[in-house]
């Protein structure tokens, strides 16, 4: 499988838990931005001019995809065309939306364009909870939002909802409500994550002043009571934060668990291509000094995978989706993975290791004991 990822680094307004590179735009950068991406997209087909037919999955991600305006949109979708991109051969064109900029003039000239997958970013149900990390629309907006996209699927389109957890001044209660309300919606999947949260960020400075707090020793009955939910509502957990209706799982994003080759375009968007993962400047003006230079190659962040490494992505990647890791192609201690099966953290099933119950909240230290 062969993937394009499109990065848009623009938000309506920066959520105050967010540490990503991204930006609260005026017009200007918004177009500034577009022939940047035109640029880049020019540079690196030519670098790769036998990917450009083959793209199986195109993810256009943020940000906030939905922010630009359909004429906006269109010069990426030109770009796109114009470059030979295989409209045939794409199984899955996917498109972060938020609620605010979920408008009809963009969801239409999106799917008239070819995007059959529409991912948007609720995160909660309660309005109190969205504004204390600092979302910019509203429980309604979302519900709007949502009954539109819902409206869709009649088409053939699909639709995702982001979902968060460990929220400050989130009960169990309020986390499992939403879920309960979610799943009884007409959709094809679901994605929820439990925040971390970045010092540096506005909702990291608030929780160091103590204004807000976050209880960590919440997280597991979250995500282990969530997941109950879903699963008893039609949705599988294919990997540990996505669930999803039978044959609605995202291709795009099951092919970097499955570390299929991906193209990135975009401020700080990563590729993936041979043994060499890389990705360009992740600041917007670092980006654009970057693309203004032509690119070069030798200014991008590269990592050269070598044996040790490939062993190290394919037993955490693995570990990530539930349908594991191939035991005949990662060698790992017999003696180890023997610990992890008796604490029933773990199952090996048809030759393939992959995580149960507890163990989905233990990932991470599962992970290193086992490298
Ligand atoms: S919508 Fe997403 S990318 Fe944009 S500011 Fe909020 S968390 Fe960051």
């Amino acid at each position: 499988m062969l993937g394009l990822y499109i990065h848009t680094p623009f938000c309506e307004k920066v959520c105050d838990y967010c540490d990503f590179s991204v930006l609260s735009a005026p017009d200007r950068l918004l177009d500034e931005y577009l022939e940047l991406l035109a640029v880049e997209m020019q540079l690196l087909f030519k670098r790769f001019p036998d990917f450009t037919q083959k793209f199986q999955t195109i993810y256009w991600g943020g940000g906030t995809p939905s922010i630009l305006n359909a004429k906006r949109q269109n010069k990426i979708f030109d770009m796109l065309w114009s470059h030979g991109v295989g409209v045939e051969n794409l199984k899955e064109f996917s498109m972060e939306l938020n609620p605010e900029s979920c408008s009809q003039e963009v969801v239409e000239n999106a799917i008239q364009n070819g995007v059959n997958r529409f991912s948007l970013g609720i995160q909660s149900f309660k309005e109190h909870l969205l504004q204390k990390v600092g979302r910019a629309h509203s429980v309604k907006t979302a519900l709007v939002a949502l009954e539109y996209l819902e409206s869709l699927r009649s088409q053939g389109i699909s639709v995702s909802v982001d979902l968060m957890f460990n929220l400050p001044g989130q009960s169990v209660e309020d986390f499992l409500e939403d879920l309960e309300f979610l799943v009884k919606k007409p959709i094809d999947h679901i994605s929820f994550y439990g925040l971390t949260v970045a010092s540096n960020t506005a909702l990291g400075t608030k929780i160091k002043r103590g204004e807000l707090f976050v209880d960590d020793n919440l997280y597991a009955e979250m995500y282990l009571q969530g997941v109950k939910i879903v699963e008893n509502n039609g949705f599988k957990r294919y990997e540990t934060s996505n669930f999803a209706k039978i044959g609605k799982e995202s291709l795009h994003n099951q092919n970097y668990w499955d570390r299929g080759f991906y193209l990135g375009l975009g401020p700080g968007a990563h590729s993936f291509v041979g043994n060499t993962r890389f990705f360009a400047p992740e600041s917007y003006a670092q980006w654009r000094s970057w693309v203004q230079a032509d690119c070069p190659e030798k200014a991008l962040n590269k990592d050269e995978l070598d044996f040790e490494a490939i062993r190290t992505e394919s037993i955490w990647l693995g570990l990530r989706c539930s349908k594991g890791f191939d035991l005949q192609k990662v060698k790992v201690s017999a003696s180890k993975l023997k610990k992890w099966t008796d604490k029933g953290m773990l199952q090996i099933r048809n030759n393939r290791v992959s995580l149960r119950d507890e163990g989905w909240i233990l990932m991470d230290r599962i992970v290193q004991d086992l490298l």
